[in-house]
This record gives structure tokens, C-alpha cells and sequence, in this order.
């Protein structure tokens, strides 16, 4: 499976904003783009004016960096966005946000995307009782998504998680911290979306 290799840090300093890849650090002050805000390269420091061809394909390499898709992928998905109901660019954030590794991102499982695409593709993760280690897997209104027992009785993360009583999650989603258990309760509305994502560029971008 091909995935990102260049040091994650980056990817936020390219786009000047955090996109949240690494967990805890990103809210210290270690994180690189509250110490750095300027690009990496010799001439970070000199953004220049963008056209808005290069602020739409900013915007959407911003999106497909904080769920950590691949290009062929986000394709896809705008496709299937455009194909569905109500608003492309809404529709566009509601797949990306129902990706099993973005619902255990979301339920606290994980402190980090990248680190819940680990722990679905290691196997740890059941959705309505059934192992799933495919991180794209889309959820349904319903799907019960948990830590498979053995995993949530041998490993330290998950049974440091089981403290995590009273943290809050996405109002689209409920959780048990003691079952290590949660629960989509409906689709994401856009407004649950917490992303800092003008969508509609990413559709005039695909729209040319
Ligand atoms: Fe981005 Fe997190 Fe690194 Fe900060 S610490 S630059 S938010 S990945």
C-alpha cells in the first residue's frame, strides 16, 4: 500500500497551516509550524502571490494531506461526491470524514490520523463485531466500530484509553471509553466538520 514518506512536519509548513499528523506534539510547542510558520526550502520565506489555480490545488492538497489520501484517490472520491445528493463539496467531506481510520481518529482511539490508520491496518479495530483492517472503509449511520477484546486487554494505548471517560466526540458519533466502543449515530453534517477546508475551491479546482 503506498503511503507518504516524506517527514510529516513539512506537509504543514508547505501549507502553512497544522494538519494535525502527529498526534500530541502537534499541540506543544514543539510543533514546527507554530515555531517555523514560513515554507521549507531555502526560499520558504518568500511565498509569492498565488494564482487561483494554485490557491484551489492548495486547498486540496490541504484536504487529501489531513485524511492522508493519495491523488487517484481524492479523485475518486470527488467523483462519487458528485454523484450523490445535496452539495459536491459537503458530500466530499462527509466520505473522507466516514473513512474508518478517520472514525477511530475521531473517537479518541487515536491521537492522530496517520496513528489510527496504523492501528485499523494492524487489525485492532472491529466494525459491528467484524475484524476490518481497511482504513477506507466507509461507516454507515449504525456500524458499531470497537477495539477487538484482545487488543483492548493487551496493549498499553488501549488500556490507557479506558481513563478517557467524559472526553468529547464528534456529536455524529457517541463512544464508551469502558467498552472501547462507539457508535455512528448519524452522517456528518458539515457543520460538525471541524476542518479548516474552503471546499468550494476543491470543486472549481475539479470543475475546469
Ligand atoms: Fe503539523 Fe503536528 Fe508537525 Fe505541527 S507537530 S507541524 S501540526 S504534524
Amino acid at each position: 500500500m503506498a503511503r507518504y514518506t516524506e517527514a510529516v512536519c513539512r506537509l504543514c509548513r508547505r501549507e502553512g497551516v497544522k494538519l494535525y499528523l502527529k498526534g500530541d506534539r502537534c499541540y506543544s510547542d514543539k510543533c514546527a509550524v507554530s515555531r517555523r510558520p514560513q515554507a521549507p526550502g531555502q526560499h520558504g520565506g518568500n511565498r509569492r502571490k498565488q494564482s487561483e489555480y494554485g490557491i484551489q490545488l492548495r486547498e486540496k492538497q490541504k484536504a487529501r494531506r489531513i485524511y492522508g489520501v493519495l491523488e487517484n484517490q481524492f479523485e475518486n472520491y470527488f467523483r462519487k461526491a458528485e454523484n450523490m445528493k445535496g452539495i459536491t463539496g459537503e458530500n466530499l467531506l462527509q466520505l473522507l470524514e466516514r473513512r474508518l481510520d478517520n472514525v477511530v481518529y475521531r473517537l479518541g482511539f487515536a491521537s492522530s490520523r496517520p496513528q489510527a490508520r496504523q492501528i485499523v491496518r494492524h487489525g485492532h479495530i472491529t466494525v459491528n463485531g467484524k475484524k476490518v483492517n481497511i482504513p477506507s472503509y466507509l461507516v454507515e449511520v449504525g456500524d458499531v466500530i470497537a477495539v477487538k477484546e484482545r487488543s483492548a486487554s493487551e496493549i498499553e494505548h488501549f488500556k490507557a484509553l479506558r481513563e478517557g471517560t467524559g472526553k468529547s466526540v464528534a456529536q455524529w458519533l457517541s463512544v464508551d471509553y469502558e467498552k472501547l466502543e462507539g457508535k455512528v449515530e448519524a452522517l456528518p453534517a458539515r457543520s460538525d466538520i471541524d476542518i479548516e477546508i474552503q471546499e468550494h475551491l476543491i470543486v472549481e479546482l475539479y470543475s475546469k
